[in-house]
């Protein structure tokens, strides 16, 4: 077969790993669906007892793929989920309320649902939900191939694919990348469509398949049988590469092998700089399915859980119990290490479906609205089941509580005010708890940074969330695209109040860690140490590099490099000078 020219394509690195194979184009087009009048109400019964068939068929078939797919953990949820949307009595009723109106086929009230459903996903800002909008489609194709008598799946018996395939696809479906995977071949995955939250790329992640995504016009450029480079860290496929590239790659991915073999050494080994100054490196998390994954990488304990993430979800509110099984199963496994569990941060970007679309009329500047310990303050039964839930959770571990969003002394005394309310009811409940549960706060606005002396004479921690410290500080839209360039961790605002919230800890002698996306830049780990952080609590697949290049410095380079950065006036000039001082002092471990 003639290939064509090399070429490569970029996307989003949505998992990591270096692979080479050939294309395996997965050709899942939607099936052609035609608008049919009923002949009149005489009509309507049959045509939703054909619906109902479908659905039915469809559930079943969900059901048996997952029966197949034996990982057990997130392949097997998203499943689960499609046939929740399945089983959704709205998705049901509305297809029926079309055809009963509309006298039209149920292919077409179908279609017409789910057009109306990704419509109202893609207005959400937060790009989790967004990524939803595919779900709904999968799942909707799916009914719709069922009432055509169209094969749903793909029968991957009849496939034949080469070891080593890579799929290519224009998207691809949980179910579609469950049945691929059984296939035992298949060795990356490549969509035109997707972001880092799409189920492919979080099943890539689970499975640890090499996946690029949002490649835009993979499917058109590449040809079944190419050969495919695939770089699922930097988000590169090269197609038909030159013998000098192939050399090249394979050269980059032994290294990259290497370099993991050898991160993966210091997992159990302590983060000490050579002049001994301890660091703790923490993992952020949002589910409880995370935990084996953060003990995997090293992490000494969870610095930020984001509890809200369990719940956005669903429709109603969590429980007091909910929400007590939901942080024993963490704290247990966890052990002795300290668990960090931050009270709900509802509002701005994190609000439950229904609550988001009624909210955005009534606050057109959420960010700055009713969110996070304002809204919980405000709120009083739901936070209390929240509070009264993680008390009873204290006797499982090393718990420490943590409230987001504080803007001045007065909300951190309410917020523990209500905390000593909980802790009464369930003294006289004869219900245990721990003692003392250390109390911290998250310095991620202003207001907290520069009141942080007054705060810091309350509360047993500070953790400096700089997602948003930097959004309010620069006054810059952390989900606005048009302002994202202007969204500069190094800014000399942020780094002069990130100075500030830690002296004012030391000098009060609490701890201070830091738990923003810019705690696991491995660019500025040295940066932070220099600033005298306690600890960095990140995405846990950062911890290995971090440590590593930690391990291998001292504070005082951290301080000195801190000393010689804010001399520089533009945080394009400080972002610049840090990385390439680090380029200099760790080659290519940075790379
Ligand atoms: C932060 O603001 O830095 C933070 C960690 O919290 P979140 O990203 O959940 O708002
Ligand atoms: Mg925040």
């Amino acid at each position: 077969m003639a290939h064509a020219a090399a070429q490569r394509l970029m996307g989003i690195g949505a998992a990591p790993g270096m692979v080479e194979g050939r294309a395996f184009m997965l050709d899942r087009a939607r099936a052609v669906v035609v608008r049919r009048r009923l002949e009149g109400p005489a009509e309507v019964g049959a045509e939703v007892e054909r619906l109902r068939a479908a659905l039915q068929l469809s559930d079943r078939q969900l059901v048996e793929i997952k029966g197949k797919v034996h990982d057990g953990g997130e392949h097997a949820l998203i499943l689960e989920a499609h046939r929740l949307m399945l089983q959704d009595p709205l998705f049901a009723e509305a297809a029926e309320g079309i055809i009963a109106q509309e006298y039209v086929n149920a292919e077409w009230a179908v279609r017409k649902v789910v057009r109306k459903l990704r419509a109202e996903f893609e207005k959400m800002d937060d790009a989790y939900f967004r990524e939803r909008r595919a779900d709904i489609g999968f799942v909707g194709e799916r009914v719709v191939r069922n009432l055509l008598g169209h094969a749903a799946d793909l029968d991957p018996e009849r496939e034949e694919m080469p070891p080593q395939s890579i799929v290519v696809a224009h998207d691809l479906s949980p179910a579609d990348a469950a049945l691929l995977l059984r296939k035992g071949v298949v060795v990356g995955f490549v969509t035109d469509v997707g972001g880092h939250t799409s189920h492919v790329s979080i099943v890539a992640r689970a499975r640890a398949i090499p996946c690029v995504v949002g490649v835009g016009r993979a499917s058109e450029a590449i040809e079944r049988g190419d050969l495919l480079l695939v770089d699922g860290r930097a988000g590169s496929v090269t197609v038909n590469p030159t013998g000098v590239q192939v050399e090249q790659f394979r050269r980059a991915a032994q290294r990259q092998v290497e370099a993991e073999r050898a991160l993966h050494v210091l997992r159990d080994l302590p983060t000490v700089t050579t002049d001994q100054v301890k660091v703790s490196l923490l993992a952020n998390m949002e589910f409880a399915e995370q935990v084996p994954a953060i003990l995997e990488h090293g992490a000494e304990g969870i610095g930020l859980y984001r509890t809200e993430f369990l719940y956005l979800e669903r429709e109603d509110l969590p429980t007091e119990e909910e929400h007590y099984q939901a942080y024993r199963a963490v704290l247990e496994a966890m052990g002795e290490r300290p668990v960090t569990i931050r009270t709900l941060d509802m509002g701005a970007d994190k609000l439950p479906r229904q609550v988001a679309a009624r909210r955005r009329e009534r606050e057109p500047n959420p960010a700055m609205g009713l969110r996070a310990i304002r809204y919980c303050l405000k709120q009083r039964e739901l936070f209390m089941a929240q509070l009264r839930g993680l008390l009873r959770a204290s006797v499982h571990g090393n718990l420490k509580i943590m409230f987001p969003m504080i803007s001045g002394l007065s909300e951190l005394r309410e917020a523990k005010g209500m905390l000593l309310r909980a802790q009464e009811e369930l003294t006289r409940e004869g219900i245990p708890f721990a003692a003392r549960t250390p109390i911290g706060i998250m310095v991620e606005t202003p207001a907290a940074a520069w009141a942080a002396d007054k705060l810091a004479q309350e509360c047993d921690f500070f953790s400096v969330g700089t997602n948003d410290l930097i959004q309010y500080s620069l006054a810059i839209d952390r989900q606005n695209r048009e302002v994202a360039y202007l969204y500069r961790p190094l800014h000399i605002a942020v780094l002069r109040s990130v100075r500030f919230v830690v002296e004012a800890a030391h000098s009060a002698g609490i701890g201070v860690s830091m738990c923003g996306e810019m705690a696991g830049e491995p660019s500025f780990a040295l940066l932070l140490i220099g600033m005298g952080l306690d600890a960095l609590s990140m995405e846990p697949g950062q911890i290995p590099l971090v440590k590593r290049l930690l391990r291998s410095a001292t504070a005082e380079e951290g301080r000195q490099l801190l000393e010689r950065a804010v001399r520089h006036n533009t945080a394009e000039e400080i972002d610049r000078f840090v990385r390439a001082q680090m380029e200099a002092r760790f080659g290519e471990l940075l790379e």
